[in-house]
């Protein structure tokens, strides 16, 4: 690696380290040059492939500003939404290839963003599954109305596994 200080052509590794549960490994590097000390990090590339065909790096900036759009006027944060493209990427990581289609990042999306905030789901939903009619909407308020109930119903279910217990 190309010294960024003195354009040296060869650098040392000193250090190593995995970082992001070993998703990447930052280096720390030397210049036997200048002596200047440099970080690098490297990680596996995930291709994301369009419908198109066309190939682009997977990034979470891209998947955070899809997001947005899909948040504006929503209570949700930066953080939530950081938070929320790097559930993503583990996601779609884990599949373990190298090449994911984009329809398979859109529905790693949908998950995490329904927990987030139900009305951005819906808006994100709308676009990605391309919903052409109320009955559209409909029926996926419906699946939110089940899933909200399921919750309710699990967390009724552990309160009454709670007292069986004590
Ligand atoms: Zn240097």
């Amino acid at each position: 690696m190309r010294c960024p200080y003195c354009r040296h052509a060869d650098s040392r590794v000193v250090d190593s380290r995995e970082a992001d549960d070993g998703q990447l490994i930052r280096r720390r590097r030397s210049c036997p040059e200048c002596g200047k000390r440099f970080t690098t990090v490297e990680e596996a590339v995930l291709a994301v492939v369009k419908r198109s065909g066309v190939t682009e790096p997977f990034s979470r900036t891209k998947i955070i500003g899809g997001v947005r759009k899909a948040c504006q006027g929503r209570p949700v944060d930066d953080d939530s939404l950081a938070l929320l493209a790097q559930r993503v990427e583990e996601t779609v990581r884990a599949k373990g290839a190298a090449e994911i289609p984009s329809h398979e990042v859109g529905l790693a999306i949908l998950g995490p963003l329904r927990d987030l905030d139900e009305i951005a789901y819906l808006r994100f939903a709308s676009v990605y599954r391309s919903f052409d009619s109320l009955a559209d909407f409909e029926r996926e308020i419906e699946t939110l109305r089940a899933v909200a109930r399921a919750r309710e119903q699990g967390r009724a279910d552990a309160v009454e596994a709670a007292g069986r217990t004590n």
